[in-house]
């Protein structure tokens, strides 16, 4: 057996990436064009497989690929929206034909995506899938409903969770595949959120058609399948922000970026909100002349010593994860303290503002956005997991305390009781 390739060093990756952008990048390409050569040249995502468009670098050095694109002001691969968790998902479980057809239109940011895993009777119960997938003929025909679809009246594709098999338990029993969102058997219809955006939808099949190539991994492991999507996603929060800002450079290439995000992001464009602008209490405080109020000023300095808290532990877990070590209790305790930061941030904001953090819209304080944190930031605490959920895994698998007692996985999925009408 040959020995493990050694890493190359930050240096040399520097040096490297430098020198390619330097004889590469022009602001006068247009996005596919640039976005083509530099998933061809292994630099638009370095920490992928060389055979599907990496160079395998750890994620220690990727941040060292991004500083090199951000000091020239390089345009990079997309990294918002459920496209991102369709490669992870595809990159660890996916065929080479679903590798071929879909990633590169990934990067290249050609395709949007959605993930239709939640439905009316099963959100954190989501192995009570009831969503049917049948093989019928020479293709899968799926029946069915979603709800929550971020983005589906957006997406060319989906990442969908369904029952192929109800005679054994509910977990064994699902399948996971790609399903064209653009067929006659898909409708998808929107629904309005409290904070005024429509962000999700519902969407319906109707003997919709799945060929038996877009079946990930084997019939039956839909739930493994799943659970790397997931894991994906409660990582992934971050990264949605960042690219989420774009540039505001002028020219060709940055003119096509921001459209796209304008696009893309336009589901996400409240998600600033649901994580409470934390950043803001300091200067809204002093706007409000309530900068020395003593119960203002304790409110505020509570917030921020957790709001710190939580951003130096998730910075621990993402150092230990670009060590390659296993995830710790970090990893599970953020989810849980960003939802409490952000409904702490909220808190402050309505202090802070008082009665007129009421006003909606060009009425309310910073144009509505009080008003828009207040109302938007209960989904921290549903969005990829809700808080009760995040605390069962915590008491069971950081604590190690006894699992909760379950009547539904030692028998048939058919025989568990249910609450839809399945
Ligand atoms: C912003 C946002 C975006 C979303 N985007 C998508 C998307 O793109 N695709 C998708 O498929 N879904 C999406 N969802 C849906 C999300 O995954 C679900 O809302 C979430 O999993 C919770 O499921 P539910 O809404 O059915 O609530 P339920 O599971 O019905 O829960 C209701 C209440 O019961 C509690 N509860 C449930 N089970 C337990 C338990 N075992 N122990 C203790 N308490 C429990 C919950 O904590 C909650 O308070 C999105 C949600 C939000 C808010």
């Amino acid at each position: 057996m040959s020995a493990p390739a050694e890493s190359p060093t930050e240096d040399a990756v520097r040096a490297e990436v430098r020198a390619w952008l330097a004889a590469n990048w022009s602001p006068d390409l247009g996005l596919l064009e640039w976005r083509n050569q530099l998933i061809d040249s292994g630099w638009g995502a370095p920490h992928w497989p060389k055979d599907w468009y990496g160079r395998e670098l750890p994620l220690a050095l990727v941040s060292v690929v991004e500083e090199e694109f951000q000091r020239i002001g390089a345009v990079g691969v997309p990294k918002g929206g459920i496209r991102t968790l369709a490669a992870a998902t595809l990159l660890a479980h996916g065929s080479d034909m679903q590798k071929q057809k879909f990633l590169r239109r990934i990067l290249t940011g050609e395709d949007i995506w959605c993930q239709l895993f939640s439905e009316p009777g099963s959100g954190s119960d989501l192995a009570g899938a009831l969503t049917r997938a049948e093989f019928k003929g020479n293709h899968w025909v799926v029946n069915g409903q979603k709800v929550w679809t971020t983005s589906a009246h957006k997406a060319h594709w989906g990442l969908l969770l369904a029952r192929t098999d109800s005679d054994v338990p509910k977990h064994k029993g699902l399948s996971y595949f790609i399903l064209d969102m653009r067929q006659p058997g898909v409708a998808v219809q929107p629904l309005r959120q409290m904070n005024g955006h429509a962000s999700f939808n519902q969407v319906f099949f109707t003997d919709a058609m799945v060929p038996p190539e877009m079946l990930v991994s084997e019939v039956g492991t839909g739930w493994a399948v799943a659970t790397t999507t997931l894991m994906h996603e409660r990582r992934g929060a971050d990264a949605l922000r960042a690219w989420g800002a774009g540039s505001t450079r002028p020219g060709r290439i940055y003119d096509e970026e921001r459209a796209e995000i304008a696009t893309v992001m336009e589901p996400y464009k409240w998600y600033p909100q649901r994580v409470g602008r934390v950043e803001w209490v300091i200067e809204r405080a002093k706007a409000m002349g309530r900068d020395h109020d003593p119960v203002v000023r304790q409110e505020i300095a509570k917030l921020l010593t957790l709001s710190k808290s939580a951003e130096w532990t998730a910075r621990r877990a993402r150092a230990a994860q670009e060590l390659g070590r296993p995830q710790g209790p970090e990893g599970s305790l953020g989810k849980l303290v960003s939802s409490h930061v952000a409904r702490a941030a909220a808190r402050v904001h309505t202090l802070i503002a008082g009665a007129e953090a009421m006003l909606a819209g060009a009425d309310g304080p910073v144009d509505g956005k009080i008003a828009e944190i207040f109302v938007s930031t209960p989904s921290a605490s549903i969005a990829g997991g809700t808080d009760e959920i995040q605390r069962n895994i915590i008491a069971e698998r950081v604590l190690g305390m006894p699992k909760e007692p379950r009547t539904d996985t030692d028998r048939p999925f058919r025989d568990v009781p249910k609450n839809v009408v399945g």
